[in-house]
């Protein structure tokens, strides 16, 4: 069986890499905001181009913290009354783009995606903008980056910032816009299936702006500067040493692993040949890193099972869009009357399937997935 991902291959490429890096970390005898962190950070913000890299313990915090630090939601703006800020968000996306914009008590406004990208479409946010709108939040999902030029163009006439949720798409770029440097500030992910992945949880803030990164480190920290003088609602939010070594070593290699993931995604791309199995769209003016590689396929459910029975396991990216999860739909619903509010996503949603695509995926397997995929 070909599992759909192996994070224990991935781990054997840099095996003694990361064995080294963290037992120096366990034997400095210093385990949280130590000099791991301050290099990893150092080294993630050069690696961009930006000039600050705030480690904090995952990416949804890094993107609570981040709405949190624009002064967005009931809890951190002095509107009172009724009314809610509103962060402008894709319909089709990972839950947690949208947790970062409701545990502020903001309010998520939807914009369908592309059907050939699957990425926010561009056209339509001016549409969704309001006198609430404090932010717009496109993501750069699969690996793929959004049209930032579209995007910041919107961002001046509207004087919004903008804030990137870049969890798949480290080293991606727009044009010459490495993902993460094209708007004001942008929230990573390094959980360990990410592009760069720590062995545990891990995520960060990069912003080129001092003072939202001096609120950053002092919200990551219980919201205090000062040892025991708390001038915000801040939350215990760091990025400890062990993952901050192993995270050192992940970056060093992510061109590498990139690579290997493209050169993969590329094979697929030349070799699948099969009307019912639509390839993923690479804009030519984006870089795709492939985080994912994502086909819409005619019947989701027929598709997994013949490539189960071929030997190899895929996965749904993602089954039920954030607007129509459980939890919004008292609050932030993007369905009425059963119908959904956002056609692409929702089909997105109920065509997408996941193909086997990791950096130590063996060669062999390659060609197995082509070939279950040819024979669909
Ligand atoms: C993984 C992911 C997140 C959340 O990151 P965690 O580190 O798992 O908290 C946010 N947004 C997107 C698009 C993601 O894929």
């Amino acid at each position: 069986m070909i599992e759909y991902t192996s994070l224990l291959k991935n781990y054997n490429l840099f095996k003694d890499e990361y064995e080294e890096a963290s037992l120096r970390a366990l034997r400095s005898g210093w385990y949280i905001l130590g000099p791991e962190l301050e290099g990893f950070e150092k080294a993630f913000a050069k690696y961009l181009g930006v000039k600050h890299c705030i480690g904090m313990n995952s990416g949804t915090d890094a993107l609570i913290l981040a709405v949190r630090a624009l002064g967005i939601g009931s809890m951190n703006s002095d509107m009172g009354g009724s009314e809610y800020d509103e962060v402008i968000v894709p319909a089709g996306t990972y839950i947690a783009s949208v947790l970062g914009i409701t545990e502020n008590g903001a309010k998520p406004v939807y914009v369908d995606c592309d059907a050939d990208t699957l990425l926010i479409n561009p056209k339509l946010i001016e549409n969704a903008i309001t006198e609430h709108t404090k932010a717009i939040l496109p993501v750069h999902l699969y690996g793929q980056s959004c049209n930032m030029d579209a995007i910041r163009a919107i961002a001046v006439r509207h004087n919004l910032p903008i804030l990137e949720d870049c969890a798949q798409c480290h080293g991606s770029k727009w044009n010459e816009i490495m993902a993460g440097t094209g708007g004001t500030l942008a929230a990573f992910s390094f959980y360990p299936t990410k592009p760069l992945g720590a062995l545990g949880d891990a995520g960060a803030v990069v912003t080129n702006d001092d003072e939202i990164a001096d609120k950053l480190r002092m919200l990551r920290n219980y919201g205090s500067r000062v040892k025991y003088h708390n001038e915000s609602i801040g939350r215990n939010s760091r990025l400890d040493e062990v993952q901050a070594a192993c995270l050192y070593v992940g970056l060093k290699h992510l061109d590498d692993t990139n690579q290997i993931r493209i050169k993969i995604a590329e094979k697929y791309l030349t070799l699948i040949r099969n009307p019912k199995v639509k390839l993923p769209y690479k804009d030519p003016h984006a870089t795709h890193v492939y985080h994912l590689f994502p086909v819409i396929v005619d019947d989701q459910k027929k598709f997994q099972s013949h490539m189960e029975k071929a030997g190899v396991k895929t996965q749904v990216h993602y089954p039920i869009p954030p607007y129509a999860a459980e939890c919004y739909q008292n609050t932030f619903a993007g369905v009425e009357n059963g119908e959904t509010l956002y056609p692409n996503a929702d089909y997105i949603a109920k065509h997408e399937v996941s193909l086997p695509i990791y950096s130590g995926m063996d060669m062999e397997d390659v060609e197995v997935v082509i070939k279950a995929v040819n024979n669909y």
